[in-house]
């Protein structure tokens, strides 16, 4: 316990720490994503100008007035993913789900799910703790 209790401060015992680290890895990660998304992007726009201007039309055709989703790829390749993190959202919204500090006692805590398919069935777990729990499996 003591030594899960730790993994959230820094050596010296200071607290605040992981919310810095939180940061630091925010922000390292959306620069290396955002090259790479960027990048992707780019190339696949260049090979598929054309389809995908068709895929637009039609699908403007066909969802009049509806704007293009942008959570689609994610959807399509994760879809219990997406769904638990949506009734997630949800029933935290409605005050049926209420998010507990870590177990090592960090506030800045986002879902954990054992299965996808119980999607109100999480552990609140903070970043880093999250980040060791997954690479322990
Ligand atoms: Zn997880
Ligand atoms: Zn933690």
């Amino acid at each position: 316990m003591s030594e899960f209790h730790r993994d959230c401060k820094s050596p010296d015992g200071h607290r605040g720490t992981c919310k810095e680290c939180h940061r630091a890895i925010i922000r390292e990660w959306k620069r290396s994503n955002r090259e790479k998304v960027r990048g992707y992007d780019k190339k696949y726009k260049e090979s598929h100008k054309k389809e995908a201007n068709e895929y637009k039309k039609e699908w403007h055709k066909k969802n009049p007035g509806k704007k293009t989703e942008y959570g689609r790829v994610y959807r399509d390749r994760h879809p219990d993913k997406y769904i638990a993190h949506q009734a997630v959202k949800y029933a935290l919204r409605e005050g049926q789900l209420i998010k507990q500090p870590c177990g090592c006692g960090c506030v800045e805590v986002e879902a954990h799910h054992e299965d996808y398919s119980k999607p109100l069935e999480v552990v609140w777990i903070c970043r880093p703790c999250h980040r060791k729990y997954h690479r322990r499996k």
